[in-house]
C-alpha cells in the first residue's frame, strides 16, 4: 500500500463498484463535479430534517410545526434559486407527511446529526464520511439512520454495505454494543423505513472488506468503463469512450427505418 494516506469512504467504494473508469475520472483525474438537480434536492431535504432535528438535540421545547418552519425558511435562504417550484413543492409534501409521522409515534431520540467520522482502518488506510442520523431507541439499540431521496427504491435491494459502514463507526466509538439497528428512511416514499439489523460479529467484518477494497482499487490498471443506464448521470460521460460508442450505437439503430 503507498505510504501516503489512503481515503476510502462508502461513495469510493460504491463507484469503483458500479465503473471503474468512473471512479478514475472522479478520484484520480479529478473532473469537476457538475451538480444535478437530484443532488441540489436531496442536499435541501438533508439541510432541513438536520436543522429539525439539532434543535431538539440543543435543548428546543418549541412544538415540532414550528421547528420545521425555522428549518424550512433555514433551508430554502440557501437553495431557493437552486430548486424549480415542483421540487420546492415536494420538498414541502415529505416535510408536511414527515411532520405527521412524527405527530403520531413521537419525536425519535436523536443523538447526532451529519456526523463525521475519519477511522484509520490500517497503517494509511482511512475510512471517512458521514452518517446522516444516530437515535437511541426506546430498548437502548443504537440505530443510525440514512435518508434517501431516490425515487426508486429497487437499487437498495439487498444494499446494506452503506448502513453496515455506519455501524461499524458506532462499534468504534463503544466497543460495548452489541447490535446496531440501520435504515435507510425513504423520504420519497412516505418516509418508509427500510431496517435492518446487525450483530458485533457481522459488523466487524467491514474493517477486512475495506482493507480488500483499498488494496483492489491500488492495484488497479485499466479502469475498465462498464456502460449501464445510470451513465447518462455520469460526471464523466462526455469523456467516456466506451459510453459515447454505446450511445452511437442505439441511436444508428433507433434512426433505421425499414
Ligand atoms: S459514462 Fe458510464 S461507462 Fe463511462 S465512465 Fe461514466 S459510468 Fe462509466
Amino acid at each position: 500500500m503507498e505510504e501516503e494516506k489512503f481515503k476510502l469512504s462508502v461513495s469510493k467504494v460504491k463507484t469503483f463498484d458500479q465503473c471503474k473508469k468512473k471512479y478514475e475520472y472522479l478520484y484520480i483525474v479529478k473532473i469537476p463535479r457538475k451538480e444535478q438537480i437530484f443532488h441540489t434536492f436531496g442536499k435541501f431535504a438533508h439541510k432541513i430534517l438536520e436543522d429539525f432535528h439539532n434543535a431538539y438535540i440543543n435543548g428546543s421545547v418549541e412544538p415540532i410545526g414550528k421547528e420545521m418552519t425555522k428549518a424550512w425558511k433555514n433551508a430554502l435562504v440557501e437553495y431557493e434559486e437552486k430548486l424549480t417550484p415542483e421540487l420546492k413543492k415536494e420538498a414541502w409534501d415529505i416535510c408536511n407527511f414527515y411532520l405527521k409521522k412524527i405527530q403520531k409515534s413521537g419525536l425519535p431520540n436523536v443523538l447526532s446529526c451529519e456526523q463525521s467520522f475519519e477511522i484509520y482502518l490500517k497503517d494509511n488506510l482511512i475510512l471517512n464520511g458521514f452518517i446522516d442520523r444516530v437515535e437511541k431507541d426506546e430498548n437502548g439499540i443504537y440505530h443510525v439512520l440514512d435518508y434517501k431521496t431516490s425515487k426508486s427504491k429497487s437499487y437498495l435491494k439487498d444494499d446494506y454495505f452503506q448502513l453496515i459502514t455506519y455501524a461499524f463507526v458506532l462499534l468504534q466509538n463503544d466497543p460495548t454494543i452489541e447490535k446496531v439497528r440501520a435504515s435507510y428512511l425513504m423520504l420519497r416514499h412516505k418516509c418508509e423505513l427500510i431496517t435492518v439489523e446487525f450483530s458485533k460479529k457481522e459488523i466487524l467484518e467491514v474493517r477486512d472488506k475495506y482493507i480488500d477494497i483499498a488494496e483492489k482499487i491500488l492495484n488497479e490498471k485499466q479502469f475498465e468503463a462498464s456502460v449501464t443506464k445510470l451513465c447518462e448521470f455520469c460526471e464523466g460521460s462526455e469523456l467516456c469512450e466506451k459510453y459515447k460508442e454505446k450511445k452511437l450505437q442505439t441511436n444508428t439503430f433507433k434512426q433505421i427505418d425499414w
